[in-house]
């Protein structure tokens, strides 16, 4: 019998087109290349037995905000949100450093100069939010619905991260902590549009928070596995889609593969001209990650106070220093003071790991497909701000770009962000088009974070992409 659809790949998108269909009343059936659901969101016990790292995804602000997930009702599947108590940091040199309380006031209080600067950009962010965020996660090219809201927020985002906080805030605090927020875009922090990650990244720590799942991002996965079998689909593990003549016949098509891999995968197919071929194929990768989970004795022991109690810091000193990190990363080279993203999970969850452990998830930005040893550099970073964490190492395991490639083949040179957003491909992911998931034969869509709204564990790629498979092929 023909099913109605078939997903390939189980990452948070794939799951979230796979659920939205079944919640349709569509027959669906997940593949997936890995022994193990969840794509860039998995956690696995990767130091010591017992201890649960996240491979990839550790921090869900954007889960917490997803219109899609919400939809799902994932708690009822056993999801469970947890909180810290400071959302994020950014230390600077000797002990100082910016905090990120969800209390919008709290955190203008402890930023001096730039309280006032910072409280007025955040309060209009913030007051717009509900109107911005159905816009700014989907595809750009359209209408918004809340027009006057949207502006806005999207002018302010055009900036350079430069600019805005050259303009805004006096001191290396405040403009450490945007530039830190806006580092998430994986561009240096003079490019245009970069304010936008830290217009959203700030935004959503004053709404509805940085989350982490309880348990690791898996059970966010599994919870979605939950819903899906719930309403009648399936998952098949261990199954690699070489071609699309390999899937069961199906209506519709929803890949959770790279832009260059729906390129290869639909090449074969009629209706697709070599010039949309090409273009899925030359989505240029954005930089790499190079990632360390620790297995700790106690927690790490950040001169900042406030870092001890944070779910993330970001660790990369002064704006100019961020700057200067990407600019190389970007070219193609190691900066001696990378970016590093710091995740402290068992600060608040205790179901990570053996009662009383600690662990740490800590990744850098480093050039797409580097293969020198980056973990020198990277500790050298969490030492300047941590000094002496090395004494608390259990254990440690190391995920160069490579190991990224070989375990998640949508992490193409260790690039966590489906195709850079550098130039045109912000609006171009694939395509210009207000409908980017659409491949052109009829019933293919690409659902991963190469579409808008882009990388995060968020389903929206994969609910926009399946909804517009509904209102398409099931009329
Ligand atoms: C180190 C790292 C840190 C991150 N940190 C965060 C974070 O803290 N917060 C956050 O929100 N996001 C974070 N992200 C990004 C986030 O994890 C991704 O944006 C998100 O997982 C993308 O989901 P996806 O479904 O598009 O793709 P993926 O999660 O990459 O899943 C794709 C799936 O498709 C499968 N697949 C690919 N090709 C085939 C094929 N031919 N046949 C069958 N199966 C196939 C893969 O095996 C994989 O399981 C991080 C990612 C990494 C790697």
């Amino acid at each position: 019998m023909e099913l109605d659809a078939v997903v390939v790949g189980s990452g948070p998108n794939g799951l979230a087109a796979a659920l939205t269909l079944a919640r349709a009343g569509k027959s669906v059936t997940v593949f997936e290349a890995e022994a193990t659901i969840g794509g860039a969101a998995r956690t696995e016990e990767t130091t010591l037995p017992a201890y649960k790292h996240d491979l990839g995804a550790a921090v869900l602000p954007f889960a917490a905000a997803s219109p899609a997930l919400e939809e799902f009702q994932l708690e009822s599947y056993g999801l469970e949100w947890l909180h810290h108590q400071v959302v994020a940091t950014h230390p600077l040199n000797d002990g100082n450093g910016a905090t990120l309380y969800r209390d919008l006031g709290l955190t203008a209080a402890g930023l001096g100069r730039d309280s006032a600067s910072y409280r007025k950009l955040l309060n209009a962010l913030t007051t717009d939010w509900p109107e911005f965020k159905e816009y700014s996660l989907g595809p750009l090219l359209r209408v918004p619905s809340n027009f006057f809201a949207t502006v806005r927020s999207g002018v302010l985002g055009i900036l350079p991260a430069t600019t805005l906080t050259n303009k805004l805030f006096k001191t290396p605090e405040a403009q450490a902590l945007f530039a830190g927020c806006a580092a998430h875009a994986y561009l240096p922090v003079n490019r245009f549009f970069t304010s936008s990650f830290g217009n959203i990244f700030l935004t959503l720590a004053h709404t509805t928070g940085w989350p982490i799942a309880k348990g690791g991002s898996q059970s966010l996965v599994n919870a979605m596995q939950l819903a899906l079998e719930d309403h009648g689909g399936q998952i098949v593990t261990n199954h690699r889609i070489g071609q699309l003549a390999d899937l069961p016949s199906s209506k519709v098509r929803i890949l959770d593969v790279t832009s260059a891999a729906a390129g290869k995968l639909i090449e074969p197919l009629q209706g697709i001209s070599t010039r949309r071929v090409k273009r899925l194929k030359n989505i240029r990768p954005g930089p790499g990650a190079w990632k360390i989970d620790y297995a700790l004795s106690s927690p790490l022991p950040f001169t900042h106070k406030a870092s001890r109690k944070a779910g993330t810091v970001h660790l990369g000193g002064t704006i100019q220093e961020i700057l200067h990190a990407d600019t190389a990363v970007c070219a193609g080279e190691m900066p001696n003071s990378p970016f590093v993203i710091v995740s402290q999970p068992t600060i608040i969850d205790d179901s990570r790991g053996p009662s009383g452990s600690h662990i740490a998830w800590v990744y850098g930005h480093v050039p797409n497909g580097w293969d020198q040893d980056a973990t020198p550099i990277i500790e050298a970073q969490l030492d300047r701000f941590a000094p002496g964490f090395k004494k608390l190492v259990l254990a440690r395991n190391i995920q160069t770009p490579s190991d990224f490639y070989n375990q998640n083949s949508n992490l193409y040179g260790g690039d966590i962000t489906g195709g850079s957003v550098a130039g045109t491909q912000l609006v171009r992911r694939p395509f210009f088009s207000p409908a980017p998931y659409k491949l052109g034969p009829k019933g293919h869509y690409i659902c991963s974070s190469s579409t808008p709204p882009g990388a995060g564990v968020h389903g929206m790629c994969g609910w926009h992409a399946a909804n517009l498979a509904l209102r398409e092929e099931f009329r």
